[in-house]
């Protein structure tokens, strides 16, 4: 019998919830007709409408006014527009960014000039002490890029303190929320965020939409230019039917977040106690700091992640030893030597990420499997 397909890799993309796919059918089966939200005649309004119904939902999810959401492509888009924006308009201040981010915001390291870095200690939060020092020791810093929840780690920053130390130098802040919202309750006002970037396809909506949203600051960002859709802050027609998965799933993301929460820290706590039975060598990153609820990164001691992650294929069950954005092109964890982990650590960790599907049987299943995989690694070194 074919052994059922076990998803552990959320944080790659979630399953899309059964309501955002409703709606994405509903636009996609339009027959004879086709939705553009710019367009004045019936159709036009009622793509217009779906849009306007996502932009209040995912507004709602960060505690913003939906005026200052801006619909995109995805987080990608968000964090390389924030980025580009910046670095053209203010060609002779700094950018600052904190270390253990995504590789789209990152790689600005190689793209563009004035861009410094902000280290992270060695549970992965961000040196306080050295960003004061940098933004007081650099004439004029336009903006400070933060990531809210690390991918790989789960790590939630202090993104309030990295604020006010951005507004005490008269930087803006950027915050990368991607893996946070829907997981933990953000506030664009609470955490004082002057530009967030968030993903469709992380929270259980649709890939190919995201959003870049602003604060009241004066600034309008924006990367393309053209048709003048989104207030010309990002021309181009908008994906109608995952803007609108978007908004779906923002709005049950917001509704179950204390469920979630629950749910999915005893879920992990269960995952993590296990792991310790079957073999105590073990470090599980970021286990000392907040972390959200449905990452667990660990390393196991003298194993090889991509044997793990091939043989646990075979077993039907997907996890990853990172970011999948690099997956397929085996790296070692940015994010983790960063924190000062060698290279055979930070090659050899694995990731489970888990959400709203995910079953205590889906777990134990992993767990047989992984045990299984380390009993005939064991024999075969005897
Ligand atoms: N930032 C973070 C923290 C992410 O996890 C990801 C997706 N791996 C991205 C940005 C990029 O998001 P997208 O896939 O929407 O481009």
């Amino acid at each position: 019998m074919k052994k059922e397909h076990i998803y552990l890799d959320y944080n790659a993309s979630a399953p899309i919830i059964p309501a955002a796919l409703e709606v994405m059918g509903d636009i996609l089966s339009a027959k004879n007709f086709a939705y553009n939200a710019s367009s004045i005649h019936h159709f036009g309004q009622i793509g217009h409408r779906y849009i306007e119904t996502a932009r209040k939902k995912v507004a709602n999810l960060v505690d913003a006014n939906k005026d200052q959401v801006i619909f995109n492509s995805g987080a990608t888009e968000g964090n390389n527009t924030i980025l580009l924006y910046f670095a053209n308009k203010y060609p002779n201040e700094t950018i600052l960014i904190t270390q253990a981010q995504h590789p789209s915001i990152m790689e600005a390291l190689n793209i563009l000039d004035n861009v410094k870095t902000v280290p992270v200690d060695k549970n992965g939060l961000v040196r306080l002490d050295i960003l004061e020092e940098v933004l007081s020791n650099n004439s004029k810093v336009s903006l400070v890029s933060c990531t809210y929840a690390n991918n790989e780690t789960g790590i939630i920053q202090d993104v309030r303190a990295i604020s006010n130390l951005a507004h005490k130098y008269g930087a803006l802040l950027h915050c990368d929320g991607v893996q946070a919202v829907g997981k933990i309750p953000v506030s664009m006002i609470k955490d004082g965020i002057d530009f967030l970037t968030i993903s469709s396809h992380k929270i259980g909506g649709a890939q190919g939409a995201g959003a870049l949203i602003s604060s009241i600051c004066g600034q309008t960002p924006f990367l393309l230019f053209g048709g003048g859709q989104e207030k010309y802050m990002r021309s181009g027609t908008q994906n109608i039917a995952a803007i609108a998965s978007f908004g779906v799933a923002s709005y049950y993301a917001l509704k179950n977040i204390e469920q979630y929460r629950k749910d999915i820290t005893d879920l992990r706590y269960y995952l993590e106690s296990r792991i310790l039975e079957i073999s105590s060598d073990i470090i599980i990153h970021g286990k000392n700091v907040s972390r959200i609820p449905n990452t667990s990164f660990f390393y196991i001691n003298g194993i090889n992640a991509q044997n793990i992650l091939m043989a646990l294929d075979l077993e039907n069950i997907a996890i990853s030893n990172g970011s999948a954005c690099s997956s397929g092109n085996v790296k070692p964890s940015n994010t983790l030597k960063s924190m000062g982990y060698d290279e055979e650590i930070a090659s050899n960790s694995l990731r489970i990420s888990i959400g709203w599907a995910t079953k205590k049987s889906d777990i134990d299943i992993f767990l047989m499997a992984l045990e299984k995989i380390l009993n005939r690694i064991a024999k075969r070194s005897k």
